[in-house]
Formats: C-alpha cells, sequence, structure tokens
C-alpha cells in the first residue's frame, strides 16, 4: 500500500510540475508588471498558460523542475502514506515549487498564489481536525502560524533588505501547515530553512554569483524547510 502511495505521488508531482515552466515564465516579472505575454528569448507570443514541458519551444525541458516535483511529493508520499493529509499537501508541494521557482528568478512571492496555498492548505486541514474531533490540533496549527509570522515580521521590520513581506505572509501559511503536523515539523522546518539558506548564500557569494549587497531570495529555503519539517519531525 505504501509503495503504491510513494508511486502515485510520484508520478502526480512529476506530471503537475510539467505544467510549471509556462506559469513560473509568465509570472515571474518585477511587481506592478502584467503576466509576462511572450517569450523573453525569442518573443514568441504566449497565448495560453498551460504547456507541459519547456515555458516556449525555444527553451530546454524542464529536467530539474520535473525531478524537483517528483522528489517533493515522493517525500510526502512516503512519509505520510494513505492519510487525509497527503491530497492536502501533494497539490500544497506543486503551488510550493511554483512560488520557489517565481521567488529565485525575480524575488517575489505573489500574493494570489500565497493565498490560494493558504487556502488550499488551512481550510481542508482546519475543516478535517474539526470533522475528527481534534479542534487542538487546529488550535495548535493557528498558534503557530501567528508565531512564525510574527517572528519573520520582526525580522523583516529590521533595518536591512533580507526578508520581505512575500516572505512573512509563506512563513504564516507554512507555519500553519507545520502546527498541524506537530511542534517538532514546527522546529525542524524553521531550522531547516536557515541551515538551507546559509549555505546556498555563502555558495552564491562564492561563486560571484551574489554580492553582499544582493538581496538573496528566502522563499525557496522557506519552502524546502516546510517540507523536511512534515516529512521528518
Ligand atoms: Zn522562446
Amino acid at each position: 500500500m505504501s509503495g503504491a502511495v510513494a508511486v502515485c505521488s510520484a508520478v502526480f508531482g512529476a506530471a503537475a510540475a510539467a505544467f510549471l515552466p509556462r506559469v513560473a515564465d509568465r509570472l515571474a516579472v518585477p511587481r506592478g508588471t502584467p503576466p509576462r505575454s511572450a517569450c523573453a528569448h525569442c518573443a514568441q507570443p504566449y497565448r495560453d498558460w498551460v504547456r507541459a514541458g519547456a515555458p516556449c519551444a525555444c527553451a530546454a525541458r524542464p529536467v530539474r523542475t520535473v525531478l524537483a516535483g517528483a522528489l517533493g511529493t515522493t517525500l510526502l508520499g512516503v512519509t505520510i502514506g494513505p492519510a487525509p493529509m497527503l491530497p492536502v499537501l501533494l497539490p500544497a508541494a506543486v503551488l510550493g515549487l511554483l512560488l520557489a521557482m517565481i521567488d529565485l528568478r525575480c524575488r517575489r512571492l505573489p500574493d494570489p498564489l500565497v493565498a490560494a496555498l493558504a487556502a488550499g492548505t488551512a481550510l481542508p486541514l482546519g475543516a478535517g481536525a474539526l470533522i475528527a474531533g481534534e479542534p487542538g490540533r487546529l488550535g495548535r496549527a493557528v498558534a503557530a502560524a501567528v508565531l512564525c509570522g510574527a517572528a519573520y515580521l520582526i525580522v523583516a521590520l529590521l533595518p536591512g533588505d533580507g526578508l520581505g513581506l512575500g516572505d512573512v505572509k509563506l512563513a504564516t501559511v507554512l507555519g500553519f501547515v507545520l502546527g498541524f503536523a506537530g511542534w517538532p515539523a514546527v522546529a525542524a522546518g524553521l531550522a531547516a530553512a536557515h541551515l538551507i539558506n546559509g549555505p546556498v548564500a555563502l555558495a552564491l557569494l562564492l561563486m560571484r554569483r551574489a554580492t553582499r549587497g544582493t538581496a538573496l531570495p528566502f522563499g525557496p529555503a522557506l519552502l524546502a524547510g516546510a517540507l523536511i519539517g512534515v516529512t521528518t519531525a
């Protein structure tokens, strides 16, 4: 049973991730700019949002994106198994991958996508907890969301250009999901986000892809950390 769940999760993650490059390419634009209507490289018009594979005929196959989608959903399938949380977290992981792709490219976490992640996780998880007679679990998730949001808001308000309000909103949503899984997941998720972000920033500095003044995206580390928190704790 658990093997079948893992395989189904992997197939879902890979298949869904294959549709992300076009959407990410259209949405990875500066704040206040409408979605991209043509390929930035060959100017081929983008008539629709749905395209499996590369964002444009001129681009390479998105092998890493598909592998990342499959890896994330497989981890969830293996660790959660056939539990009610799984069908909630599988699409959330794909949406998280889309957010990470956009943040990596233009250092933005679009509000509508973060709101969709919030609605797609908090509503079904919260309703499920109430139906299962576990209001304490919902309370813990809300408490973790408030704690994570407040902690990152304080960091964002400190002088410097480290954390944006998009990171604060995302951390609040991920805090809810981690809190739903349990306090150990919250601790592991937050610790993993910072353990991932530090070495990545250092590697970018060493590879001269970034300087001390470069504002690096924190969303991908937050999302990867949350995945680790949910699947290990
Ligand atoms: Zn193109």
